[in-house]
């Protein structure tokens, strides 16, 4: 499997996590971008670097591109998307805070090697990609349990939305946002994401 050209990843797409994030609804999609070098795959452990406090685990539904594309309009936008994937946007989230507290970029809250454990890719054929359900078991206790039909910007927008200011290149990844139920996990957790009829992808933290 290449590495995508980009990971480009939604902030703040369920309600209930804006409140338990403290955000504020956005009007138009919060954009940012992790870099492919987070990537790992099922066992592979999260490594929490010295020192960063407060890692916390989300659940996506990832769209893998499958054609390069750039002003995609809305309407069959999906198109676009080959393949889609279970995604954990592992998040530094104090060191995430504080740059959001002064207004600084938080590339490296999100950024970190091994922050972006991700599923095989599944063709997106036959998903009906409106109604999964997203849930993430931490220890084998359920912590996340969402649906993506509770998006705020759906896919479709989101692909055009994105292309109209970025080139989508054929791997690169968009990952949707994470419902409620963000929680820290800590070294000897086993975290696991999973998408009903996608996939599942198991780390340990260490
Ligand atoms: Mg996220």
């Amino acid at each position: 499997m290449n590495l995508p050209s980009k990971i480009v990843c939604v902030g703040w797409n369920y309600r209930p996590h804006i409140v338990e994030t403290d955000a504020v609804l956005p009007k138009e999609p919060i954009i940012f971008i992790k870099p492919p070098s987070c990537i790992i795959h099922d066992g592979e452990p999260i490594v929490i670097p010295e020192g960063v406090t407060n890692v916390q685990h989300e659940v996506e539904l990832a769209l893998i591109v499958g054609k390069r594309c750039k002003n995609v309009p809305e309407h069959g936008a999906l198109e676009h998307i080959s393949h889609v994937a279970v995604f954990n946007d592992i998040t530094a989230r104090d060191m995430q805070t504080s740059a959001r507290d002064i207004g600084n970029p938080w590339s490296l809250a999100k950024g970190m090697d091994t922050f972006g454990p991700i599923s095989e890719y599944v063709p997106i054929e036959g998903i009906d990609i409106t109604s999964l359900n997203l849930t993430l078991d931490v220890n084998g206790k359920r912590k996340q349990d969402g649906n993506t039909k509770d998006m705020i910007f759906t896919p479709e927008f989101l692909i055009s939305y994105i292309s109209h200011f970025m080139t989508l290149e054929p791997g690169d990844i968009i990952a949707t946002g994470t419902p409620e139920g963000i929680s820290e996990i800590v070294s000897g957790d086993v975290v696991c994401v999973s998408i009903s009829g996608v996939g599942s992808v198991t780390n340990m933290v260490v």
